[in-house]
């Protein structure tokens, strides 16, 4: 509490710095912090923050950048309703607010040393593109790094230009899916057909004293959470962000309880070890 109020609760403003428009309807915004707490915002990667637009409304969005972005910070956003609709409006240097960053992350300290598999559906790259970048700015410290990414057509994949990137890298292995495959070589990059599952199933990764980190909607979770562990991956070092509708952000208001757990404050990251017994939670 400072000045008598929870500052948690209190918006701050941002600027909108930057826009990139990624597919027909996902963006990705630069933003900065107006205050003093600019030089202050730090997070981990899984983190979200709130963000509200004026006489719109807030919404929970991941952080999807890396972290320490010369005190600005990315979000990246599908228009799905009315608060990030009007989001899709505003562009450079329009005002929004900003709370948080909120939740745990993913906690890379207990990964030194690890192979780290990363398996993105759909937006969940989001979340995982800020980790990736995490992981590559502390490379030394992790053995292998894997990201598969699965998308729903060509058109619909996320950040193809710095894919094609990171495609290039000798010290990361990428692959890449779509259900539906329109053209050959999207963006000109090498991309398989199918779901993330048969993917998985048909790729080289290494599986010992690894940690997977998997993001993306509830039907990819069902399938592919089993599937981790018949590769050996133990429901202990399997890790998915989980989303659900929320209100306060830091665990005051209970909307978004997962059996006794709040998504918001003990998550969104949660181990699957965690989730296993909750009905409901995935
Ligand atoms: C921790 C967390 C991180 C998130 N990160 C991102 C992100 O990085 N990028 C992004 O685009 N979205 C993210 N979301 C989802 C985002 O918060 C919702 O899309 C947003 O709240 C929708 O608000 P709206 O007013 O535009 O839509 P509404 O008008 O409220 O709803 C439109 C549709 O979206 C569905 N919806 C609304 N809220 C959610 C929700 N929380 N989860 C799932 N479906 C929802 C509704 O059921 C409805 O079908 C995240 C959610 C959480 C909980």
């Amino acid at each position: 509490m400072r000045n008598g109020r929870d500052m948690t609760m209190v918006p701050l403003p941002a600027t909108i710095i930057g826009r990139k428009e990624l597919s027909a309807d996902t963006t990705l915004y630069r933003l900065t912090l107006e205050s003093s707490e600019k030089d202050r915002f730090d997070f981990n990667p899984g983190q979200f923050v709130q963000l509200s637009v004026p006489s719109g409304g807030e919404v929970p969005l991941s952080l999807a950048g890396p972290p320490l972005l010369h005190y600005s910070f990315e979000l990246c956003v599908r228009r799905v309703g009315h608060v990030t609709d009007m989001l899709h409006h505003l562009l450079p240097p329009n005002r929004v607010g900003v709370r948080g960053p909120f939740g745990n992350g993913f906690p890379l300290s207990e990964w030194t040393g690890r192979n780290i598999l990363l398996i993105a559906g759909g937006l969940g790259i989001a979340p995982l593109r800020s980790l990736l970048y995490a992981l590559l700015m502390r490379r030394g410290e992790f053995g292998e790094i894997t990201l598969m990414y699965g998308a729903r057509e060509p058109s619909a994949i996320l950040f193809k230009e710095e894919l094609a990137e990171l495609s290039g890298r000798r010290d990361m292995h990428l692959f890449l899916t779509v259900d539906f495959a329109t053209e050959q070589s999207p963006g000109g990059l090498a991309c398989n057909t199918g779901l993330l599952p048969t993917l998985l199933r048909g790729v080289n990764f290494s599986t010992t004293g690894t940690v997977a980190a998997v993001c993306g909607p509830p039907a990819l979770y069902r399938c592919l959470l089993e599937e981790l562990q018949g590769f050996g991956i133990t429901a202990e070092h399997i890790y998915l962000s989980l989303e659900r509708r929320m209100k306060c952000g830091v665990g005051l208001c209970c909307h978004c309880a997962v059996g006794d757990l709040f998504c918001c404050s003990d998550g969104p990251v949660f181990r699957y070890s965690q989730l296993k017994g909750i009905s409901g939670a995935i």
